[in-house]
């Protein structure tokens, strides 16, 4: 089975430190649910190798669907329709194209399986980082030798840490400017 990064869960991680970051009142919880969908999206196009489209091809997996393109149009298309405000139609489009592409982002961190078509379906290309971070296959042996295991460890390393580290940082820097707000009313 050819996966993106191992578990589907994982690319959630961006839109939800995000969120975490930014709060509630740039980022309501609506919109966040929109993140956590939009990153996970991209991955519908496994569905591919059930038609037999192969892996290589534009509508194979991490083609089109894991694009630039593809993520301006499902930011747009969150942004019609969503029921967050008006006002609010730019952190809409925003938030809810930079979590789609963000999986792609993710994926090309692995060492495993084809590249990203960032720029389909303009170019057939596919790209990978230079860095491999994200595990794929297995290494070692001995008690972290299970593949799920080795996984789950690199993942929880380069993204839900980072992820974590961000997300705090961004909460505890909105509570620091409140307070020095409330202290020195202008
Ligand atoms: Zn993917």
């Amino acid at each position: 089975m050819h996966r993106s990064v191992a578990t589907i869960f994982t690319h959630t991680a961006i839109p939800l430190a995000l969120g975490f970051a930014l709060g509630k009142r740039v980022i309501p919880r609506r919109l966040l649910e929109f993140g956590i969908l939009a990153s996970i999206l991209p991955d519908a196009d496994v569905v591919a190798f059930r038609f037999g489209i192969p892996y290589e091809s534009m509508f194979g997996h991490r083609g089109l669907t894991h694009s630039i393109l593809f993520a301006v149009l499902t930011g747009l298309a969150f942004t019609a329709f969503s029921k967050i405000g008006r006002e609010r139609r730019r952190t809409v489009f925003l938030f809810s194209a930079f979590a789609t592409i963000s999986h792609g982002l993710l994926d090309a961190l692995t060492n495993g399986g084809l590249g990203v078509g960032f720029f389909m379906p303009f170019s057939p290309q596919r790209y990978f980082f230079p860095a491999d971070w994200i595990e794929v296959s297995p290494i070692g042996v001995g008690f972290f030798s299970a593949r799920g295991l080795t996984v789950l460890r690199s993942e929880l390393l380069v993204v839900w840490l980072p992820c974590l580290a961000v997300g705090l940082l961004g909460f505890a820097l909105r509570h620091w400017m409140r307070r020095l707000a409330e202290r020195n009313p202008l």
